[in-house]
């Protein structure tokens, strides 16, 4: 069977209990070398052919997986954070399909939720957003016009925007023309839960600038938004006048 696992966010114990069984069975692991741990791949048992995809097509890739598949194999496809998040990892799925290769896939988690542990935040504050807006700056990869960040910065949301910290100016320009205020609290989390991590917080106006000192251009999400200022109201969830299934106010 081939599994698209997901890795976690770096730290390798950030991976599942289910996907780190799977690597401990593996007969082959192709792993995206680039953000993916590398200290993951010694769960791996001895003899597990490893494979790095950095530097494979797509086609390369599927051959890989469809050569390793076969009878009591263990295929492990090694994505970083959640595959479902810019993992294109449909483009593989519909070419397993093609071939008539069952595959599954076990979450991960994913690096926008490593970024709110080492942030210390909650991205739905009651009275500030009960939205987490996931995007990104247009790059190589187009986004529609209907997502663009000036767009989606008209809701006021909480945001987190992956593979754009290396357009940190033209992120925040856009966030301001799309109507955040621009003393809106932002920070830039720099691989989220590896030994390197780093955090940079300020503002929609100040963080270009804080971000280019910080030297910091890729692998890092930018979380935009009043989550991370101070003010919010207490949930109902616990306030003690609010009855719900399994407590009964006084
Ligand atoms: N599937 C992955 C995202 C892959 S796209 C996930 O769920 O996290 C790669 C982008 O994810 C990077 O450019 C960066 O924006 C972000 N990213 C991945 N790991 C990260 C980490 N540990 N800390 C901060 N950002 C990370």
């Amino acid at each position: 069977m081939i599994y698209f696992v997901g890795a976690g966010p770096g730290a390798p114990d950030l991976i599942t209990v289910r996907g780190r069984e799977l690597l401990r069975q593996a007969h082959t692991v192709v792993y995206a070398g680039s953000l993916v741990n590398p200290k993951l791949l010694t769960e791996t048992p001895a003899g597990c052919q490893l494979v790095n995809s950095a530097t494979m097509t797509l086609d390369q890739v599927v051959a890989k997986l469809s050569q390793a598949e076969g009878p009591g194999r263990t295929v492990v496809r090694l994505h970083s954070g959640d595959p479902s998040l810019y993992g294109a990892i449909r483009e593989q799925m519909d070419a397993l399909r093609e071939l008539g290769l069952p595959f599954e896939l076990v979450p991960g988690v994913s690096s926008f939720c490593a970024a709110a542990a080492t942030l210390q935040i909650e991205y739905t504050l009651p009275e500030v957003s009960q939205t987490v807006i996931l995007s990104r700056m247009k790059g190589r990869t187009p986004v529609p016009e209907r997502e663009s960040i000036n767009s989606l910065a008209a809701h006021g949301a909480t945001m987190v925007l992956f593979l754009s910290s290396g357009m940190l100016s033209e992120l925040c320009a856009c966030l301001e023309e799309g109507g955040y205020p621009p003393d809106t609290p932002a920070a830039v989390v720099y691989k989220a839960s590896w030994p390197e991590e780093k955090i940079v917080r300020g503002t929609i106006s100040t963080l270009p600038q804080l971000g280019a000192e910080a030297g910091i251009n890729a692998t890092a999400l930018v979380v935009v938004g009043n989550c991370l200022g101070d003010d919010y109201q207490l949930s109902r969830l616990y306030a003690p006048d609010f009855s719900h299934g399994f407590r009964k106010a006084p």
